[in-house]
């Protein structure tokens, strides 16, 4: 009987195993095709200041597959990094963010000091092919390279910490800024922080959404927003959904935001809209 059941529960697990690569097989392959036939979008999110005011927007992928909907990059910048295929993704999201910010400076709808904050795994960042294809997007759009923010997270000192070390000096270098994103989620060393040379910690949203209620997660972001300060770096939190969050943040002296209480990652032509409509705080 007992031979029985783990033979089934061995077959389960096979058809399971074997859906889970079929899908990802087919997940792989329409990848490529979003890539060619501009399947991809760039959202902004803004972020802002105590008085509401946006200082910048991140720019967040967006997947519309045919066949699924929207799906999340939660769930394809993983495979894309597994097939090779994020250094093209990346790419594209430097080159169409660039672009969009650009006009939207000669506009006049973007400011001159605001930031636009674009992701970078720890496999793009540390791949030889980023300060090139960085550079490109910035010569072709025009866009100066203190517009730019790169949001990279804690991991990504792990792998190989002299080339993290040095990839950072030389997006520096450039007058980019660099932001940790996530902070408090990966394994951050105290040690390392101090000598990184980095702008900014955004605190986790995951320390942000019961800060009203738990008073662990309200003694994290007292320690971030303290750290921050003592290392002379900036500090946003992320994922402010409410008034009380706001405020919460306000009183704690984090004085940046980003979240669904100042606007939804949306999509450029919206994004504009905010910007000429602003939010405004109470
Ligand atoms: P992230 O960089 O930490 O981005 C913030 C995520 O939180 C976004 O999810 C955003 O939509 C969501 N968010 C913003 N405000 C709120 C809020 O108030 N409440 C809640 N619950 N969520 C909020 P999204 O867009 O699904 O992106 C997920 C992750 O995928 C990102 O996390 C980032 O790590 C990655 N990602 C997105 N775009 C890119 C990209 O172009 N390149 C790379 N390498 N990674 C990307
Ligand atoms: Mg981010
Ligand atoms: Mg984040
Ligand atoms: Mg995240």
């Amino acid at each position: 009987r007992a031979k029985e059941v783990g033979r089934n529960t061995f077959a389960f697990f096979q058809d399971d195993m074997q859906a889970i690569s079929d899908k990802r097989l087919s997940r792989e392959k329409s990848l490529h095709r979003a890539l060619s036939k501009n399947e991809f979008e760039v959202y902004y999110q803004p972020q802002n200041d105590d008085q509401g005011h946006i200082i910048g927007a991140e720019a967040l992928l967006r997947w519309n597959d045919p066949d699924d909907g929207f799906i999340s990059p939660d769930e394809f910048i993983s495979v894309a990094e597994e097939i090779g295929l994020i250094h093209d993704i990346g790419r594209f999201v430097f080159q169409e963010s660039a672009r969009q910010v650009a006009q939207w400076r000669k506009e006049g709808i973007w400011k001159d000091d605001w930031r636009i904050s674009i992701n970078v795994s720890p496999i793009q960042f540390l791949h030889p092919n980023l300060v090139p294809d960085i550079t490109d997007a910035l010569e072709k759009s025009g866009l100066p390279a203190s517009a730019v923010d790169l949001e990279i997270t804690e991991n990504m000192l792990m792998s190989d910490l002299e080339l993290a070390l040095s990839k950072m000096a030389q997006i520096r270098a450039l007058g980019i800024h660099l932001s940790i994103d996530d902070f408090g989620t990966g394994y951050s060393s105290l040690k390392y922080l101090k000598e990184l040379p980095i702008n900014r910690l955004k605190i986790d949203q995951s320390f942000v959404r019961d800060l009203i209620d738990d008073p662990n997660d309200r003694a994290i972001v007292l320690a971030v927003i303290a750290m921050a300060k003592a290392l002379g770096v900036n500090v946003l939190a992320e994922g402010v959904e409410t008034q009380a969050h706001f405020d919460h943040l306000k009183a704690m002296e984090c004085f940046t935001y980003q979240g669904y209480f100042f606007g939804r990652p949306c999509p450029a032509i919206q994004f504009a809209e905010l910007c000429r409509n602003p939010f405004k705080v109470v």
